[in-house]
Formats: structure tokens, C-alpha cells, sequence
């Protein structure tokens, strides 16, 4: 084998053609589900048909009482909060690090988010959530980060403790659990994306389920009305008069999305199996490298939306974690990436100067407290690669590991050859 990397003249590990990750993989069960659900319907207004069928297996899967599809993860996220009632002025306890979805919805409400630095797996640090309690916090809203759970013991005692609203964003942790209960089922609610690259998809789309009644009444008045909250809201409840109208927005599915996503939903303990066995390949064969530091997950079961791990600098001889990207893009590796807009958060214009462009709600810059060092260092040196998730994807999966092992191992034993590609670069 040609063991000149492809950066440095050489012959790349992989074609282009061949190492696209393909998501999702377009079955003849989804285009027979697709067909049928054509000519049934393209529009549902109550609970029933394809929506009540996916509603229902996904709370079951869960093992959480109320369902509520969406046409986004963000507007399931929107109603999670909708569904406690926040007033301007509430604190909301958020990651930094993180998919900005996860907490831009309150902008909506008024109330302030509280920005928390991560831990080094990239998910929200317990101590930071601890230490951020005031008298005016109402919610604690996580991400299981890259599909690996958050600590849900310890998260879950906090709120316990301290009478908080806990809400988890599981958009990149379908399927995934912690102490073998499924991630989803810890929260007060809790909210699923179901875009195109998420593990259980329909191109667009979303799902939220809640434990409680009251948070799925004001939830399902947010983005519906009329049929569905006639049906659902108990006609002795005060939200019952507002059925007709909901509370003015549209968050209704798609039926062909949730088609798609129903499919998906049937193989998802398939995929995660075999995306674990996927990354025992990649922890067999990349553990050695004292430079990349790959992800732990003790009493954990990750989604494996994407592997991530560390790029640390310490250990590389020089080499950044720039130029290991490059030499890797170079062998054909194209999708390996830098993360861009999952990222420390607190700082960007909306969350810091929401009076800018919502003066409605907000009259003031948001100035957080602390340091978001771990956060900033978890995304400067993140390397993602994604997981795929059919036993045929065997050869492209370990193309990309030879393509990481033949970088790296230029990096252990001549790592002068990528320092004078780097040098050269920082000169253009
Ligand atoms: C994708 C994603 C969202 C938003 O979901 P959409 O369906 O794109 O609106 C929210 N949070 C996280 C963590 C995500 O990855």
C-alpha cells in the first residue's frame, strides 16, 4: 500500500464518490410506505392515521405517557417551554456548548437563559447547573451531546432538589440510554428533532413527549387547533375554550415525514447496535494515539449520532488539529469535520443582545456569569466522523479508519513531513 499521504503527493485512502455518508438510506419499505401514505393522505388534522401510529410507538418505546409531533425539533423545543407557562424574567438553565435550537425558543417567553459550561465530554457540567440556581430559575433544559448522555442521576436529584422543570433536547440521542432506561424518559419533557441528519428522520419534523398533562394541554394549544385539541383537552380543563384557536401558531407534521420517520423508528435498536460495533472498531484500532482522547461513556449506551473525540495538541508534535483535518480530507475522507455551528453559544448576538432585535421582550444586554473555557476547548479541538448504521457499511467505515491510522501514524513517526505543509500554510 502507497503510505505517502495524499496531503503530501501521495495516492488518497478513499475515492470522494465512495465516502459519503448517506443519510438516510432511501429503502423500498420507505418508498412502499411513502406510496401509501400518497394516496391516504397528505394533511391530518386530529390525532390518527400515521401521526397517532408514530406518536404512539414512540411514547412506547419510551415508556412516556403524552406524544406531540411537530414540523421541527425546534418548535418541539418551543413547546416544551410553552408547555410550563414562562413568564419574562424566568431563568432557564442552559448548555453554552451546544445546537443553538436548544434554547433560542425562549426568546419568545422573555425569560433569560443561564449559559453553563460543559464537562470534557462536551455535555453540561452538574456543578456549574448546581451553582446557578437563583430564586428565579424555573427550567433546566440538556443536550445529550453527539448522542452520549448527560449524568440523568445526578441532573434529575438537582431539579428534584430544588423544584426545577427538567427538559432534555435529545436531537442527537435517539434511542440512546443511561443506566439502561432510555434517554427521553428522564425529563419533565422532553424533544426529539426529526431533520434530515438526526438517526430517526423525515427530512423535517419533531417530537416532544411529556409525563404531565397540563405541559401536553398548553404544548398541543401552542401549534394546534381546532380538531386535535377538541379531542384531546378534557372539556372541563380552562384550556378548553381555547381550542378553536389554539394560541395562534402552526406546528403541525407532515404525514409523508412521519411516514419516513415510522420506518426509521422500527430499526433504531438495529442502528444503535451496529453503530456501537462500529465504534469498537474505531476504539480498537485509534485508542493507541495519546493525541486524539475519544469519548468515554460508562453505564452509558450513546446514540452515536456522529463520533466525536479530541484533537490535543500536547501530544501531537506541533501538528494542529487544522492540518490533521486537512491531510485527513486529502485521503478522501470528506466527511470528516470541524463541527461549525454547534458551539459555545452564550455569546452570539441573539442570546447576548436579544433587545437588539427583539426590544419587544428584552430592554438590556444578557451578561453571564463564569467561564465557558471547556466549552470553548471542546469545540476548537472536536473531529467529527459520522457512525454508519447498516452491516454493509463494514469496507467505507473501515476506509475511514485506515484513513485516520495512516494520519496519524505520519504524525507519531515523521511528524516534520506535516509540519513543513502546516508552515507553509500559516505563511499563505
Ligand atoms: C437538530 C437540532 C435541533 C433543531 O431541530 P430542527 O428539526 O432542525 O428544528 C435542536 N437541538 C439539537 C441539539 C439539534 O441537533
Amino acid at each position: 500500500m502507497n503510505k505517502t499521504l495524499a496531503i503530501l503527493g501521495g495516492t488518497p485512502m478513499i475515492n470522494k464518490n465512495d465516502a459519503k455518508f448517506i443519510w438516510p438510506k432511501i429503502t423500498h419499505e420507505i418508498e412502499n410506505v411513502l406510496k401509501k401514505q400518497l394516496y391516504k393522505s397528505i394533511s391530518i388534522y386530529n390525532r390518527s392515521g400515521i401521526f397517532k401510529e408514530f406518536e404512539d410507538n414512540f411514547a412506547k418505546f419510551h415508556g412516556v405517557k403524552y406524544a406531540l409531533l411537530s414540523n421541527s425539533g425546534t418548535n418541539a423545543i418551543f413547546s416544551m417551554f410553552e408547555g410550563i407557562n414562562i413568564l419574562p424574567g424566568d431563568e432557564i438553565i442552559c448548555p453554552s456548548y451546544t445546537f443553538f435550537a436548544t434554547i433560542s425558543p425562549i426568546l419568545y417567553t422573555g425569560a433569560i437563559p443561564v449559559f453553563c459550561d460543559c464537562f470534557d465530554d462536551g455535555n453540561i457540567n452538574t456543578k456549574e447547573i448546581e451553582s446557578k440556581i437563583t430564586k428565579k430559575t424555573k427550567a433546566v433544559i440538556v443536550t445529550h451531546m453527539w448522542g452520549i448522555p448527560c449524568d440523568m442521576d445526578k441532573i434529575s436529584e438537582i431539579c428534584k432538589q430544588n423544584n426545577l422543570v427538567l427538559f432534555e433536547d435529545c436531537s442527537h440521542a435517539h434511542g440512546a440510554s443511561f443506566h439502561e432506561k432510555k434517554i427521553g424518559s428522564f425529563g419533565d419533557a422532553s424533544a426529539w428533532s426529526l431533520q434530515g441528519q438526526k438517526i430517526i428522520t423525515g427530512g423535517e419534523g419533531g417530537i416532544m413527549l411529556t409525563k404531565h398533562k397540563d405541559i401536553f394541554d398548553r404544548a398541543l394549544l401552542q401549534g394546534h387547533y381546532n380538531k386535535r385539541c377538541k379531542n384531546e383537552i378534557s372539556n372541563d380543563s380552562p384550556l378548553y375554550k381555547y381550542s378553536l384557536t389554539g394560541l395562534g401558531l402552526k406546528f403541525r407534521a407532515h404525514p409523508l415525514a412521519i411516514a419516513i420517520a415510522n420506518e426509521q423508528l422500527k430499526k433504531i435498536d438495529k442502528f444503535i447496535e451496529q453503530k456501537q460495533k462500529f465504534v469498537n472498531l474505531i476504539e480498537k484500532e485509534l485508542n493507541k494515539y495519546k493525541f486524539l482522547k475519544l469519548p468515554k461513556y460508562i453505564d452509558k449506551q450513546p446514540s452515536w449520532y456522529a463520533y466525536i473525540f479530541q484533537f490535543d495538541i500536547n501530544y501531537s508534535n506541533g501538528v494542529s488539529v487544522d492540518t490533521f483535518v486537512k491531510a485527513l480530507l486529502f485521503e478522501g475522507l470528506i466527511e470528516v469535520d470541524r463541527p461549525g455551528s454547534t458551539r459555545p453559544i452564550h455569546n452570539l448576538p441573539l442570546f447576548k443582545d436579544p433587545h437588539k432585535i427583539m426590544p419587544r421582550l428584552y430592554n438590556k444586554t444578557i451578561n453571564q456569569t463564569g467561564k465557558f473555557d471547556n466549552a470553548l476547548k471542546f469545540y476548537e479541538n472536536a473531529v467529527k466522523i459520522p457512525v454508519w448504521a447498516y452491516p454493509e457499511d463494514r469496507d467505507i467505515m473501515k476506509s475511514y479508519i485506515e484513513g485516520f491510522k495512516k494520519v496519524c501514524d505520519l504524525i507519531v513517526r515523521q511528524p516534520n513531513l506535516l509540519l513543513t505543509v502546516q508552515n507553509e500554510r500559516n505563511k499563505l
